[in-house]
Protein backbone atom coordinates (compact mmCIF):
# COMPACT_ATOMS: atom_id res chain seq x y z
CA UNK A 1 0.00 0.00 0.00
CA UNK A 2 1.06 3.65 -0.53
CA UNK A 3 0.13 4.82 2.88
CA UNK A 4 2.90 6.78 3.69
CA UNK A 5 1.57 10.13 2.66
CA UNK A 6 -1.80 9.58 3.88
CA UNK A 7 -3.79 11.35 6.71
CA UNK A 8 -3.05 10.12 10.29
CA UNK A 9 -6.25 9.88 11.98
CA UNK A 10 -6.89 11.50 15.76
CA UNK A 11 -8.85 8.48 16.85
CA UNK A 12 -6.56 5.97 18.21
CA UNK A 13 -6.49 5.64 21.31
CA UNK A 14 -2.86 3.84 22.62
CA UNK A 15 -3.25 2.14 25.87
CA UNK A 16 -0.30 -0.11 25.05
CA UNK A 17 2.27 -0.86 28.08
CA UNK A 18 -1.06 -0.50 30.85
CA UNK A 19 -2.17 -3.05 32.88
CA UNK A 20 -4.64 -4.28 33.52
CA UNK A 21 -7.48 -1.49 35.24
CA UNK A 22 -6.55 -1.26 38.83
CA UNK A 23 -8.32 1.14 41.28
CA UNK A 24 -6.67 4.44 42.21
CA UNK A 25 -4.42 6.47 40.18
CA UNK A 26 -6.69 7.46 37.25
CA UNK A 27 -4.22 9.59 35.10
CA UNK A 28 -6.25 12.61 34.20
CA UNK A 29 -6.00 12.74 30.16
CA UNK A 30 -7.15 8.83 29.96
CA UNK A 31 -10.52 8.39 28.07
CA UNK A 32 -12.33 5.71 29.80
CA UNK A 33 -15.40 4.18 28.01
CA UNK A 34 -18.24 5.92 29.31
CA UNK A 35 -20.00 2.60 30.28
CA UNK A 36 -17.50 2.02 32.88
CA UNK A 37 -18.27 5.30 34.80
CA UNK A 38 -21.12 3.50 36.45
CA UNK A 39 -19.20 -0.28 37.36
CA UNK A 40 -18.12 -0.39 41.21
CA UNK A 41 -14.32 -0.61 41.39
CA UNK A 42 -12.23 -3.11 43.64
CA UNK A 43 -10.60 -1.92 46.45
CA UNK A 44 -9.07 0.72 45.21
CA UNK A 45 -12.87 2.61 44.39
CA UNK A 46 -13.87 1.73 47.59
CA UNK A 47 -10.84 3.32 49.07
CA UNK A 48 -11.75 6.46 47.19
CA UNK A 49 -15.41 6.59 48.73
CA UNK A 50 -14.11 6.31 51.78
CA UNK A 51 -11.79 9.42 51.28
CA UNK A 52 -14.54 10.88 49.67
CA UNK A 53 -16.83 10.32 52.76
CA UNK A 54 -14.20 12.37 54.75
CA UNK A 55 -14.38 14.68 52.19
CA UNK A 56 -17.37 15.62 52.51
CA UNK A 57 -16.99 15.15 56.43
CA UNK A 58 -14.81 17.83 56.11
CA UNK A 59 -16.82 19.80 54.48
CA UNK A 60 -14.64 19.41 50.82
CA UNK A 61 -16.46 19.09 47.92
CA UNK A 62 -14.89 15.43 46.85
CA UNK A 63 -15.78 16.24 43.13
CA UNK A 64 -12.27 16.85 42.57
CA UNK A 65 -11.31 13.12 43.20
CA UNK A 66 -13.27 12.23 40.38
CA UNK A 67 -11.63 13.48 36.98
CA UNK A 68 -13.88 13.69 33.89
CA UNK A 69 -16.81 13.04 36.22
CA UNK A 70 -16.26 9.86 35.98
CA UNK A 71 -17.66 8.00 39.09
CA UNK A 72 -14.80 5.97 41.47
CA UNK A 73 -14.04 3.18 39.00
CA UNK A 74 -11.02 1.21 37.42
CA UNK A 75 -8.50 2.72 35.92
CA UNK A 76 -5.53 1.98 34.66
CA UNK A 77 -1.70 1.67 36.22
CA UNK A 78 0.60 2.84 33.89
CA UNK A 79 3.52 0.65 33.77
CA UNK A 80 7.03 2.55 33.00
CA UNK A 81 6.22 2.72 29.28
CA UNK A 82 9.04 0.55 26.98
CA UNK A 83 10.92 2.44 24.48
CA UNK A 84 8.85 1.49 21.29
CA UNK A 85 10.90 0.09 18.05
CA UNK A 86 11.02 1.98 14.75
CA UNK A 87 8.82 -1.26 13.53
CA UNK A 88 6.32 -0.73 16.10
CA UNK A 89 5.94 3.52 15.66
CA UNK A 90 5.54 2.50 11.55
CA UNK A 91 2.82 0.18 12.71
CA UNK A 92 0.87 2.68 14.88
CA UNK A 93 1.43 5.20 11.63
CA UNK A 94 0.03 2.83 9.46
CA UNK A 95 -2.93 1.71 11.58
CA UNK A 96 -4.19 5.87 11.78
CA UNK A 97 -3.41 5.96 8.44
CA UNK A 98 -5.71 2.89 7.50
CA UNK A 99 -8.42 4.46 10.20
CA UNK A 100 -8.39 7.94 8.53
CA UNK A 101 -9.06 6.54 5.37
CA UNK A 102 -12.03 4.39 6.43
CA UNK A 103 -13.31 7.95 8.23
CA UNK A 104 -12.82 9.77 4.76
CA UNK A 105 -14.63 6.74 2.89
CA UNK A 106 -17.15 6.67 5.35
CA UNK A 107 -18.00 9.93 5.54
CA UNK A 108 -18.41 10.51 1.90
CA UNK A 109 -21.12 7.60 1.62
CA UNK A 110 -22.85 8.68 4.74
CA UNK A 111 -23.47 11.86 3.78
CA UNK A 112 -24.84 10.61 -0.05
CA UNK A 113 -27.41 8.97 2.11
CA UNK A 114 -28.54 11.92 3.88
CA UNK A 115 -26.95 10.88 7.26
CA UNK A 116 -23.23 11.59 8.96
CA UNK A 117 -21.05 9.40 9.85
CA UNK A 118 -20.10 9.07 13.54
CA UNK A 119 -16.02 8.14 13.56
CA UNK A 120 -15.08 5.35 16.11
CA UNK A 121 -12.29 5.53 18.27
CA UNK A 122 -9.72 2.58 17.57
CA UNK A 123 -7.63 1.72 20.77
CA UNK A 124 -4.32 0.11 20.81
CA UNK A 125 -3.75 -2.15 23.33
CA UNK A 126 -1.15 -4.99 24.82
CA UNK A 127 -2.20 -8.20 26.35
CA UNK A 128 -5.45 -8.03 27.62
CA UNK A 129 -8.01 -4.36 27.62
CA UNK A 130 -11.28 -3.83 29.22
CA UNK A 131 -13.92 -2.87 26.84
CA UNK A 132 -18.20 -1.83 27.34
CA UNK A 133 -17.87 -5.32 26.36
CA UNK A 134 -15.79 -7.00 29.06
CA UNK A 135 -12.09 -8.55 29.74
CA UNK A 136 -10.34 -9.65 26.58
CA UNK A 137 -7.21 -11.03 25.90
CA UNK A 138 -5.46 -10.53 23.06
CA UNK A 139 -5.85 -14.15 21.91
CA UNK A 140 -9.86 -13.35 20.99
CA UNK A 141 -7.94 -10.81 17.95
CA UNK A 142 -9.17 -7.57 17.21
CA UNK A 143 -12.81 -7.00 18.10
CA UNK A 144 -15.18 -4.16 17.87
CA UNK A 145 -17.25 -3.77 21.01
CA UNK A 146 -20.87 -1.78 20.20
CA UNK A 147 -21.52 -1.19 23.89
CA UNK A 148 -18.74 2.01 24.06
CA UNK A 149 -18.36 1.74 19.87
CA UNK A 150 -14.53 1.50 19.53
CA UNK A 151 -12.55 -1.13 17.75
CA UNK A 152 -9.57 -3.18 20.00
CA UNK A 153 -6.41 -4.56 18.51
CA UNK A 154 -3.26 -5.63 19.90
CA UNK A 155 -0.99 -5.12 16.84
CA UNK A 156 1.00 -8.48 17.62
CA UNK A 157 -2.18 -9.93 15.44
CA UNK A 158 -0.74 -8.74 12.60
CA UNK A 159 2.34 -11.34 13.24
CA UNK A 160 0.40 -14.07 13.88
CA UNK A 161 -2.13 -13.22 10.75
CA UNK A 162 1.30 -13.21 8.83
CA UNK A 163 3.26 -16.55 10.83
CA UNK A 164 0.10 -18.41 11.95
CA UNK A 165 -2.94 -17.93 9.54
CA UNK A 166 -0.05 -17.32 6.31
CA UNK A 167 -1.48 -14.02 5.20
CA UNK A 168 1.24 -11.51 5.49
CA UNK A 169 1.31 -7.49 3.83
CA UNK A 170 0.44 -4.37 4.85
CA UNK A 171 -3.08 -4.64 2.86
CA UNK A 172 -3.99 -7.92 5.01
CA UNK A 173 -3.82 -6.16 8.01
CA UNK A 174 -5.89 -3.32 6.75
CA UNK A 175 -8.50 -5.69 5.81
CA UNK A 176 -8.75 -6.58 9.15
CA UNK A 177 -9.31 -3.30 10.44
CA UNK A 178 -11.51 -2.50 7.86
CA UNK A 179 -14.05 -5.60 8.67
CA UNK A 180 -13.83 -4.74 12.75
CA UNK A 181 -14.60 -0.98 11.31
CA UNK A 182 -17.47 -2.52 9.24
CA UNK A 183 -18.98 -3.50 12.45
CA UNK A 184 -19.28 0.00 13.32
CA UNK A 185 -21.10 1.35 10.41
CA UNK A 186 -23.26 -1.91 10.95
CA UNK A 187 -23.82 -0.47 14.26
CA UNK A 188 -24.44 3.25 13.24
CA UNK A 189 -26.78 1.80 10.42
CA UNK A 190 -29.01 -0.33 13.16
CA UNK A 191 -28.14 -3.63 11.58
CA UNK A 192 -26.23 -4.84 15.08
CA UNK A 193 -29.34 -4.18 16.68
CA UNK A 194 -31.55 -5.60 14.96
CA UNK A 195 -29.51 -8.84 14.64
CA UNK A 196 -29.23 -8.73 18.30
CA UNK A 197 -32.63 -9.14 18.28
CA UNK A 198 -33.71 -11.33 16.20
CA UNK A 199 -30.65 -14.03 17.36
CA UNK A 200 -32.14 -13.96 20.33
CA UNK A 201 -35.49 -15.59 19.04
CA UNK A 202 -33.66 -18.25 16.96
CA UNK A 203 -31.98 -21.14 18.00
CA UNK A 204 -28.02 -22.18 17.96
CA UNK A 205 -28.01 -23.14 14.17
CA UNK A 206 -29.89 -19.51 13.21
CA UNK A 207 -28.33 -17.65 15.21
CA UNK A 208 -25.08 -18.71 13.79
CA UNK A 209 -26.32 -18.45 10.29
CA UNK A 210 -27.30 -14.49 10.97
CA UNK A 211 -24.08 -14.03 12.49
CA UNK A 212 -22.15 -15.21 9.25
CA UNK A 213 -24.78 -12.85 7.45
CA UNK A 214 -23.39 -10.11 9.58
CA UNK A 215 -20.15 -11.38 9.20
CA UNK A 216 -20.16 -11.47 5.57
CA UNK A 217 -21.49 -7.57 5.49
CA UNK A 218 -18.32 -6.38 7.68
CA UNK A 219 -16.02 -8.42 5.17
CA UNK A 220 -18.35 -6.43 2.49
CA UNK A 221 -18.02 -3.05 3.74
CA UNK A 222 -14.25 -3.80 3.97
CA UNK A 223 -14.37 -4.07 0.36
CA UNK A 224 -16.56 -0.73 0.37
CA UNK A 225 -13.92 0.85 1.69
CA UNK A 226 -10.49 -0.69 -0.01
CA UNK A 227 -12.60 0.02 -3.33
CA UNK A 228 -12.86 3.97 -2.83
CA UNK A 229 -9.08 3.96 -1.20
CA UNK A 230 -8.16 2.17 -4.26
CA UNK A 231 -10.28 5.11 -7.03
CA UNK A 232 -10.21 7.92 -4.83
CA UNK A 233 -7.01 8.23 -2.95
CA UNK A 234 -4.80 5.52 -5.21
CA UNK A 235 -3.63 3.64 -2.14
CA UNK A 236 -3.53 0.31 -3.58
CA UNK A 237 -0.66 -1.20 -5.15
CA UNK A 238 -0.18 -4.09 -7.70
CA UNK A 239 -0.80 -7.20 -5.14
CA UNK A 240 -2.53 -5.40 -2.68
CA UNK A 241 -6.17 -7.19 -3.29
CA UNK A 242 -4.53 -10.60 -3.00
CA UNK A 243 -2.89 -9.94 0.45
CA UNK A 244 -6.84 -8.48 1.40
CA UNK A 245 -8.12 -11.82 -0.15
CA UNK A 246 -5.63 -13.99 1.44
CA UNK A 247 -6.13 -12.62 4.70
CA UNK A 248 -10.05 -13.02 4.17
CA UNK A 249 -9.47 -16.58 3.52
CA UNK A 250 -7.32 -17.53 5.98
CA UNK A 251 -9.25 -16.25 8.94
CA UNK A 252 -12.76 -18.28 7.50
CA UNK A 253 -14.44 -20.22 9.86
CA UNK A 254 -13.88 -23.51 7.36
CA UNK A 255 -10.14 -22.83 7.52
CA UNK A 256 -10.27 -22.13 11.22
CA UNK A 257 -11.91 -25.47 12.29
CA UNK A 258 -9.91 -27.63 9.85
CA UNK A 259 -7.00 -25.76 11.31
CA UNK A 260 -8.22 -26.29 15.12
CA UNK A 261 -9.91 -29.68 15.14
CA UNK A 262 -9.23 -31.09 11.78
CA UNK A 263 -13.08 -31.12 10.54
CA UNK A 264 -15.95 -28.90 9.60
CA UNK A 265 -19.32 -28.23 11.32
CA UNK A 266 -20.99 -25.59 8.52
CA UNK A 267 -23.78 -24.80 11.31
CA UNK A 268 -21.00 -23.82 14.15
CA UNK A 269 -19.75 -21.20 11.40
CA UNK A 270 -20.33 -17.91 12.76
CA UNK A 271 -18.10 -15.83 10.60
CA UNK A 272 -18.43 -17.69 6.75
CA UNK A 273 -16.50 -19.75 4.72
CA UNK A 274 -13.19 -18.82 3.30
CA UNK A 275 -15.12 -18.78 -0.09
CA UNK A 276 -17.94 -16.69 1.34
CA UNK A 277 -15.66 -14.19 3.13
CA UNK A 278 -13.35 -13.87 -0.04
CA UNK A 279 -16.69 -13.41 -2.48
CA UNK A 280 -18.23 -10.55 -0.52
CA UNK A 281 -15.14 -8.38 0.36
CA UNK A 282 -14.88 -8.15 -3.64
CA UNK A 283 -18.48 -7.66 -4.03
CA UNK A 284 -18.13 -4.32 -1.49
CA UNK A 285 -15.02 -3.79 -3.56
CA UNK A 286 -16.21 -4.22 -7.11
CA UNK A 287 -19.55 -1.83 -6.47
CA UNK A 288 -17.57 0.81 -3.71
CA UNK A 289 -21.53 0.84 -2.73
CA UNK A 290 -23.46 0.21 0.61
CA UNK A 291 -26.06 -1.45 -2.06
CA UNK A 292 -23.80 -4.53 -3.07
CA UNK A 293 -23.51 -5.34 0.41
CA UNK A 294 -26.91 -7.10 1.85
CA UNK A 295 -25.79 -10.28 2.43
CA UNK A 296 -29.57 -10.59 4.88
CA UNK A 297 -31.49 -10.91 1.57
CA UNK A 298 -28.95 -12.55 -0.75
CA UNK A 299 -30.00 -15.63 -2.82
CA UNK A 300 -26.50 -17.57 -2.47
CA UNK A 301 -24.64 -16.43 0.71
ZN1 LIG B 1 -16.29 -9.58 12.44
Amino acid sequence: MRWQLGRRSTNVEDRRGMGAPTGMGMPGNLRLPRSRAGRAGGVGGIGIIVIALIAMFLGVDPSFLFQDGSMPGQSYQQSPQAPRSAAEEELREFVSVVLADTEDTWHVLFEQQGGTYQEPVLVLFSGSVESACGFASAAVGPFYCPGDRQVYIDLTFFQELSDRFGAPGDFAQAYVLAHEVGHHVQTLLGISDQVRSVRARLGEADANALSVQQELQADCFAGIWAHHADRSRQLLEQGDIEEGLRAASAIGDDRLQRQAQGYVVPESFTHGSSEQRMRWFQAGLAEGELSACDTFSADRL
